[in-house]
């Protein structure tokens, strides 16, 4: 979201953008995954959006006049129509975006930028660059390129393990929010009642507790999945056989300690740095952060 309204924003300003990404999709944390086979898919990153602010209250009411998200149970609560990258992929419509692009180093030759990907060098050279990775990952990449960047710490992100299961037909298990503190599972989303989904029975994203997560980061994924289901059948009270079950591990899922600026930005090397790393937990501080981030380059650059 931070990189995908910064670019938005900077084509606006009149500049020529380029969007590099790691993902072999794009939506970075707002994810969702399609199984072919049984033709649904699954949000398994961010489940839903909040407007605190009027910026992203006025995206909203703009992506929902077309179609791009629903209101979702509890008053407030937003989605992604067919999915959770809808408004990330109507940010990118029209602009330079290359998924499978992990970007392994910035070079500064006189005044531009050289941006390695996976040991290629990028054809272009960049005026300015502006990186929206999780913080930890902002840091590796600039440690491995020689930079520093004044006010950058190193934030501490929660992990988070979640299962993505599907079951035929009706089922009783209702959403919840907190079904069992000490874990393993933490929150039950019921997929198959948002707004505008595709397919038919049941479908269920688990998040397991930060604490359960943490402690099982490094398990195998199959290992992971078994002990989740295990623990869900004990929540529903009686056996669960899935039709599609997988576990898929957020390394650096929710925030838990912030760089409490809107942005960072050195505008003698026109560099930056964007996300919810600067502002907080939440798909709109990613928002806001990266329209902080467009507004100090785009003066710059103007
Ligand atoms: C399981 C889970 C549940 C959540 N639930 C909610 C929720 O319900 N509501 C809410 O508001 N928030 C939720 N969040 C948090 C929310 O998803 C994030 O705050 C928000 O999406 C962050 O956006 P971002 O643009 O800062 O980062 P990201 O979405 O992480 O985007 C970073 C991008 O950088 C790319 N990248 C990383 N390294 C490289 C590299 N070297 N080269 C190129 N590209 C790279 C990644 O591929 C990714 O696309 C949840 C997160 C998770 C994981």
């Amino acid at each position: 979201m931070a990189g995908a309204i910064a670019a938005r924003r900077l084509t606006q300003a009149g500049l020529a953008v380029t969007v590099l990404d790691k993902g072999r999709g794009i939506g970075g944390r707002m994810a969702t995954r399609r199984v072919a086979d049984h033709g649904f898919a699954f949000d398994h990153g961010a489940q839903f959006m909040r407007a605190h602010g009027p910026d992203f209250a006025a995206a909203l009411a703009d992506w929902h006049t077309r179609g791009i998200v629903a209101p979702w149970g509890e008053t407030g609560r937003w989605v992604g129509t067919p999915g959770m990258t809808a408004p990330v992929r109507d940010l990118l419509a029209g602009l330079d975006v290359r998924p499978g692009h992990t970007v392994t180093a910035l070079v500064r030759k006189g005044s531009r930028w050289h941006l390695t990907v996976t040991e290629t060098a990028v054809e272009e050279a960049f005026d300015a660059v502006a990186i929206s990775f999780p913080t930890p990952q902002v840091i590796r990449l600039l440690d491995t390129s020689g930079l520093s960047l004044p006010g950058i710490e190193r934030p501490t992100y929660a992990p988070c393990w979640t299962l993505m299961v599907a079951l035929d037909g009706a089922c009783d298990l209702p959403g919840s929010d907190l079904v069992d503190a000490d874990g393993p599972v933490g929150t039950v989303f019921r997929e198959d009642e948002k707004p505008g989904r595709r397919g038919s029975g049941t479908r269920l994203v688990i998040h397991a507790t930060p604490d359960w997560s943490r402690a099982h980061l490094e398990e195998d994924a199959e290992r992971v999945q078994t002990a989740l289901l295990a623990a869900l059948a004990r929540h529903a009270g009686r056996p669960l056989t899935p039709a599609y079950a997988r576990a898929h591990r957020w390394r650096y899922a929710l925030l838990e300690t912030t760089l409490g600026e809107p942005c960072l930005y050195d505008p003698a090397l026109r560099l930056g740095v964007c996300g919810d790393g600067c502002l907080g937990p939440r798909i709109e501080a990613a928002f806001d952060s990266g329209r902080a981030l467009a507004a100090r380059i785009g003066a710059d650059l103007a």
